[in-house]
């Protein structure tokens, strides 16, 4: 009976494998559609600072609507990272945020935006070389004006920095001397020492909302932020928080001394239209 059990089981998990494999494709062919239909649209969050009050940038949050329906990013990036397409998808959105940047420049000069960027977009030293021109090219093809590369902000995860790997940091180093600053994302849920802090070309950490969603309760858990964004202040960044969605977790944030805030309390993801009528 065991080994018709584990005959069984067998089957159960290699025709599970192959209906994710057949998911995964359907929605990989879906997605390079969506590439050549413009499938795709920029969403926009505010990022509030809470000393001024005011707007200082926003983040491009890439929207795919698919049959009616918009699909989480949560879910179709991990899909097009797997098959390479996130490179294309990756250049189509700073294209259009790039486009967006200077439109919304003219409106509110010094305005920024901050891009996704996929760690698998440094996956190598062609396709990182790929990266930082494929920016310098855009930027000459939108404008014969120096274009406004300081008020651009790259967000990276936290694995990036754990590879640690020579020619990453030369490829952040490089996008920084073009001006573009350098965020590190969700900081806290990955395994990075805090001593990469020091050691990578950074500007700028966003402290992932499962930080501040648990503020309220847990002590400890503000221990950690608090000393987090000290430390990181006292290194020269930027420290963002995100998730902030009620009155107690930006008090906390408030608490912990942090200067900048993205969260539904303020302000949910919004199209460009909608923002330019926000900043002008
Ligand atoms: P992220 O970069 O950490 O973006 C912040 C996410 O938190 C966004 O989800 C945003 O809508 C959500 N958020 C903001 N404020 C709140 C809040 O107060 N409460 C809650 N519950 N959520 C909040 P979104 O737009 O679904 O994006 C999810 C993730 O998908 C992003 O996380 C990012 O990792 C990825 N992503 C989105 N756009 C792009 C892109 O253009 N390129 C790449 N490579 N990844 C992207
Ligand atoms: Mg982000
Ligand atoms: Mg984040
Ligand atoms: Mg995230």
């Amino acid at each position: 009976a065991s080994k018709e059990e584990g005959r069984n089981r067998f089957h159960f998990f290699t025709q599970q494998m192959q209906q994710d494999a057949e998911r995964t494709a359907v929605i990989h062919t879906a997605l390079r559609l969506a590439l050549d239909l413009e499938a795709f649209e920029l969403n926009f969050q505010p990022i509030v600072s809470i000393s001024t009050g005011e707007i200082v940038r926003a983040e491009v949050l890439l929207r795919w609507k698919h049959e009616g329906t918009y699909i989480s990013p949560e879910h179709f990036i991990p899909i097009a990272e797997s098959s390479g397409l996130i490179v294309e998808i990756g250049q189509w959105v700073r294209k259009e945020a790039m486009k967006a940047l200077l439109e919304l420049q003219q409106i509110n000069l010094g305005f920024g935006l901050s891009i996704n960027v996929s760690m698998y977009e440094f996956w190598s030293h062609e396709l990182q070389d790929n990266l930082v021109k494929s920016i310098e090219d855009i930027a000459v093809d939108l404008t014969t004006n120096p274009f406004p590369f300081e008020s651009m902000v790259i967000e990276i995860t936290e694995s990036l920095l754990m590879k640690n790997n020579h020619h990453s940091i030369q490829s952040l180093t490089k996008l920084r001397d073009m001006g573009l600053k350098v965020a590190i994302d969700d900081f806290g849920t990955g395994f990075s020492s805090l001593s990469y802090l020091s050691k990578f070309p950074l500007d700028q950490i966003k402290i992932d909302k499962s930080f501040i969603q648990q503020s309220d309760s847990d002590i400890k858990q503000q221990a950690l932020v608090t000393a987090i964004t000290t430390l990181s202040q006292a290194l020269g960044l930027d420290v963002v928080a995100e998730g902030v969605e009620i009155e107690l977790e930006l008090d906390f944030v408030k608490q912990a001394g942090i200067e900048f805030v993205q969260g539904y309390y303020f302000y949910k993801p919004m199209s460009k239209s909608e923002l330019k009528t926000l900043i002008s």
